[in-house]
């Protein structure tokens, strides 16, 4: 079985910490007519790997607060398809599974 009071401690440390990484790479994305032409070229290539990187972090972001948000509220470990328990060994490798094993390979 899960421990989910553990689990939601760890998501929630968790998504402190994508919060933060989220905001610094708003922070470090470049304000447009600042710099000559040539660095705005190289700003811009810079803007759109940290865009990359803000976007991955976003998405992950999501599934954690999915993730704690079906612990609140009972759901956690539920299949979203047939609402059958998912098994514990598949939780464990992937916490933010919302299938069951079934159900993602059918
Ligand atoms: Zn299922």
């Amino acid at each position: 079985m899960v421990d989910q009071v553990k689990l939601k401690a760890e998501l929630e440390t968790k998504l402190a910490e994508l919060q933060t990484r989220v905001s610094n790479v708003d922070n470090r994305l470049s304000s447009p007519g600042e710099a000559d032409w040539e660095e705005n070229a190289i700003a811009k290539e810079d803007d759109e790997v940290l865009n990359q990187i803000g976007n991955a972090t976003q998405e992950e972001l999501n599934e954690v607060q999915l993730a704690i948000h079906r612990i609140e509220s009972g759901k956690y470990g539920v299949c979203t398809t047939c609402e059958k328990q998912i098994s514990p060994e598949r939780l464990e490798a992937l916490p933010f599974a919302t299938n069951c094993i079934h159900c993602a390979a059918g």
